[in-house]
C-alpha cells in the first residue's frame, strides 16, 4: 500500500486523502501479548466489521477478537473509491446476477441501519451512479450492463452524453445510464465510524498482522508480538488470504490505485452542475471518477499492481502520468493537479465470484470481492457470521449458492497471463481509460 501527496506538481508520499480534514486518532492497542478468545476475526474491512457486530449481536456473551494488519482507516476498504453498489459484476447467468443484486441491496441496507443507527458521518450521497461510456467496445459493453440490470431487475434511467457533460463537466461520454440505487460515501469515515459502533465484547487491535494460522483445537494465530487462541475463525482479510493458505488457486491480490486531483476554486461549475457525483466504466480497466466538491478522485484500473512487481519511482510517476491523461481527456480545457496518489489491494477471482464458506473445521472465509465490496462484503460477513453459527436464512442460501471461483494455477503461471489479459484490455478499451 503506498501513498503520495503533492510537493508542487510532483506528488510525494503521505496520507489517505479520505481521512484528510479529520481529527488525530486515538490508536487502538496490537497485539503485544498471547491472548485466548471464542472468536479471532483476521481483518477489519467492510466484511470483518460486518462479521463481528453480527457475532457480539447473537453471542453478547462471547469474547471476540478482531485484529487487522494496518491502522483502522487505512486498510483498502478506507482506500477505495467508496462506490456503494448493489451489482457490481455484470457477466453471471440470469440466476447469478439476480441473487448478486438481491445480496448486494442486503449490503446497502444493512450500511444504511448502521449508519442511521450509529449516526456514522460518512457524506452519505444518494444521487446514484452514473455508468457510461466513450468508444464504440464500450458502448457495446454498456448495452451488456443494461441488459443484466434489466435481468436482476434494478433501477436505472437512461442518461444521454450531453447530460453527463452538463452533469460532470466531462467531454467525450457517448451514451450512459443512472444506476439510482447505489451511492457514495467518503469509505475511511464509514469505516472508523462502523469500528466505534462496535459493542464492547469485540476487542478491536490494530497494526497486527496474523502470519499463520494454525489448525489445532483451539485454532491458534501468530501475530509478531502474541498468539491468539481461538475456538473458530474468520478469514476477511480479502487480497491476502492466500498468505494464510486459505483460497488458494481460487482468489489472488492486486493494486489499483486512485489519484486526487484539485478543481480549480473559482471555476466549480467547470466540473459540472452537481456538487458530488460518480461515474463508474464500463469495464474494468476504465476510469472510474467521484466529484467532492472541488476534488476529483479518479480510478484507473488500467495499472494494476501483481505483488510479483514493486513499485519504484519512476513507475509512480508513471501512474501518475496515466491519470494525468485520462484527467486531460475528460477535462481538455482545464489543468487540473494530481495533488494525491495512492493504491490498495482488491481480491480477484477469474470468473469475477467470492469466495464463501467453511474452509475447514472452525475456519471460514469470505473474500474475493473483485473491487466492488463495500456492500458485498458488509453483507457476506454478516452471512459468514450466520453460516459460523449455523443460522439458516435466505440470504445465506442465496451466497452459498453463488458459483465458486475458478481454479487458478499458480503465480507465476498465473501472471503473466493477468498482466497479457490486462494489456489486450487496455489496448481493446483504451477510450473508457
Ligand atoms: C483503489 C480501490 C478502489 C476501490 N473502490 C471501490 C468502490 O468504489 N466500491 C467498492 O465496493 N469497492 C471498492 N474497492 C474494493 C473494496 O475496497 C473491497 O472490495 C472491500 O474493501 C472489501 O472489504 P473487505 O473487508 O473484504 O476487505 P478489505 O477492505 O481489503 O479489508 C481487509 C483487511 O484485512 C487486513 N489484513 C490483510 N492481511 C491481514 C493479516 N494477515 N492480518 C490481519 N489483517 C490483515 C487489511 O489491512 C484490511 O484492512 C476498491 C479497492 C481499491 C483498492
Amino acid at each position: 500500500m503506498m501513498n503520495c501527496a503533492s510537493a508542487g506538481d510532483r506528488p510525494n508520499f503521505e496520507l489517505n486523502a479520505w481521512l484528510e480534514d479529520q481529527p488525530p486518532r486515538a490508536p487502538f492497542p496490537h497485539v503485544d501479548s498471547d491472548l485466548a478468545a471464542d472468536w479471532l476475526i483476521v481483518g477489519a474491512g467492510f466484511t470483518g466489521l460486518a462479521a463481528a457486530a453480527r457475532l457480539a449481536e447473537l453471542r453478547p456473551d462471547d469474547r471476540i477478537v478482531l485484529v487487522d494488519a494496518a491502522r483502522m482507516g487505512e486498510g483498502s476498504g478506507s482506500r477505495s473509491s467508496g462506490f456503494v453498489v448493489p451489482l457490481g459484476h455484470f457477466a453471471g447467468s440470469a440466476r447469478d446476477t439476480a441473487a448478486l443484486y438481491r445480496l448486494g441491496k442486503a449490503g446497502i441496507d444493512l450500511i444504511r441501519q448502521q449508519v442511521l443507527a450509529h449516526a456514522i458521518d460518512c457524506d452519505w450521497n444518494d444521487t446514484g451512479r452514473l455508468i457510461a461510456a466513450r468508444g464504440t467496445p464500450g458502448w457495446r459493453a454498456l448495452t451488456r450492463i443494461r441488459r443484466a440490470l434489466d435481468r436482476a431487475g434494478a433501477h436505472y434511467t437512461p442518461v444521454s452524453g450531453e447530460q453527463i457533460a452538463h452533469t460532470t463537466g466531462m467531454a467525450g461520454y457517448l451514451d450512459g445510464l443512472r444506476q439510482d440505487e447505489s451511492l457514495q460515501v467518503n469509505p475511511a469515515k464509514l469505516l472508523l465510524g462502523l469500528v466505534e459502533a462496535l459493542p464492547p465484547n469485540v476487542l478491536v487491535f490494530e497494526r497486527s498482522p496474523v502470519q499463520a494460522i494454525h489448525p489445532s483445537n483451539p485454532w491458534v494465530a501468530d501475530t509478531p508480538t502474541g498468539r491468539i487462541t481461538a475456538r473458530r475463525v474468520l478469514i476477511t482479510n480479502n487480497a491476502n488470504a492466500n498468505q494464510l493458505g486459505v483460497a488458494n488457486h481460487r482468489v489472488f491480490p492486486m493494486q489499483t490505485y486512485i489519484g486526487v486531483f484539485q478543481g480549480n476554486a473559482d471555476a466549480p461549475e467547470c466540473l459540472g452542475t452537481e456538487p458530488n457525483w460518480g461515474l463508474t466504466s464500463v469495464e474494468r480497466v476504465g476510469s472510474s471518477l467521484r466529484r467532492v466538491k472541488n476534488q476529483l478522485f479518479l480510478r484507473s484500473a488500467a495499472v494494476c499492481g501483481l505483488p510479483d512487481e514493486t513499485a519504484p519511482t519512476h513507475r509512480l510517476e508513471a501512474i501518475v502520468d496515466l491519470h494525468r491523461q485520462a484527467m486531460a481527456k475528460r477535462f481538455p480545457h482545464q489543468r487540473l493537479e494530481c495533488v494525491n496518489l495512492w493504491s490498495g489491494s482488491i481480491g480477484v477471482s477469474a470468473n469475477g465470484s467470492q469466495y464463501f464458506g467453511q474452509a475447514k473445521q472452525g475456519l471460514y472465509c469470505s473474500v474475493g470481492y473483485n473491487g466492488h465490496g463495500i456492500a458485498q462484503g458488509t453483507i457476506s460477513g454478516q452471512l459468514l457470521a450466520d453460516l459460523a453459527l449455523e443460522r439458516d436464512s435466505e440470504l445465506l442460501t442465496c451466497v452459498l449458492r453463488l458459483p465458486n471461483p475458478w481454479w487458478i494455477p499458480e503465480p507465476k503461471i498465473l501472471y503473466p497471463i493477468v498482466k497479457r489479459y490486462i494489456g489486450w484490455l487496455n489496448w481493446r478499451f483504451r477510450d473508457e481509460i
